[in-house]
């Protein structure tokens, strides 16, 4: 099969010939079909579609381990080793919505990671979680921002501080200056950010010097601004991206509705690459964008759900 890495001129980011020489790679992709030829090793997922209608797409269970090695890549900055203990706070419907008593978690011991419900957080149950988080003392707390920010303001109210993670992380939306400041003095442990997606198109990353990265080999990123230019640093523009990983609904210049802004700084935290400014995470916007023009997603659903998401001019 032909690799990403073999076509001339992938790592031109958002120079055309290298996104024809993509449209290429995915034809002879099609031509091979993962989801008839090996239905064992694709994965059916869905976006949330907050703002519009879910976007239904298969994933190769290739890219599924591709996208951990990356997470794990960058938990490794903050101290991680595989099977060290996990606490995930991150949406997951894990428990029943209409339970009122613990637990509010259920346990991957595959994984030594107990996944708490989101949805739960309230006044009544945020003590369980505080007990729970004691009692398991995670090595590794991520998950949403706000959710994470929740427990952290009930256990500083209650001048909890036991709870001793080497590192927390953070993903899927927009991490605020307080929220980090009150994580970090009540885990006493930094804070990383990190950006990635559910469509795996995509892989920002803060590093130690509290910079974020690039990773040039997960995926093209482009930055385009709201006039179709790319953006400069310190311009906001779109997340245009291209995945390498997922040979089974390749995604080609997605339009991801989130936002960033570049920098042309130089991290000294001595990794390469570029960086980003800042990350302006969006509900998804539901939409596509062509090398011509952009298309709404009610129109293209059909044309994911086919399994191949591919609009272009070559
Ligand atoms: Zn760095």
């Amino acid at each position: 099969m032909l690799r990403c890495a073999e076509i001339p001129g992938i790592l031109l980011i958002g120079a055309g010939h290298a996104l024809h020489a993509l449209a290429a790679f995915v034809h002879s992709v099609v031509d091979q079909d993962l989801r008839l030829q090996r239905p064992d090793h694709v994965v059916h997922v869905h976006t949330s579609g907050t703002t519009g209608k879910a976007l239904h797409l298969w994933i190769s269970k290739e890219c599924w381990e591709r996208e951990y090695a990356f997470r794990q890549l960058h938990r490794s900055w903050g101290g991680i080793d595989i099977g060290d203990r996990i606490a995930t706070i991150a949406g997951h419907p894990v428990v029943p919505m209409d339970r009122t008593s613990p637990p509010f978690w259920r346990e991957n011991w595959a994984e030594n990671q107990l996944i708490f419900s989101s949805q739960h957080i309230t006044p009544e149950n945020l003590k369980y979680y505080a007990e729970k988080l004691n009692q398991f003392q995670p090595e590794l707390l991520h998950g949403y921002p706000s959710s994470l920010y929740l427990i952290a303001l009930y256990l500083n109210s209650e001048g909890i501080y036991t709870i001793k993670p080497k590192v927390v992380f953070t993903h899927s939306e927009s991490l605020l200056y307080y929220q980090r400041e009150l994580l970090e003095n009540v885990f006493s442990c930094k804070v990383y950010n990190w950006y990635g997606n559910t469509e795996m198109v995509a892989n920002i990353v803060e590093c130690e010097a509290g910079n974020l990265h690039v990773k040039l080999e997960h995926s093209i990123i482009e930055i385009i601004r709201s006039d179709g230019q790319p953006a400069r640093p310190g311009e906001i523009g779109e997340l245009i991206c291209t995945g390498f990983g997922n040979y089974a609904t390749p995604l080609i210049r997605y339009r991801v509705g989130d936002t960033v802004i570049p920098s042309d700084s130089v991290c000294p935290c001595g990794r390469s690459g570029p960086l980003i400014e800042k990350i302006i995470q969006c509900p998804p916007a539901m939409w596509f964008q062509t090398f011509m023009g952009n298309i709404n997603l009610d129109v293209s659903l059909h044309d994911l759900d086919d399994g191949l998401v591919f609009f272009g001019s070559s």
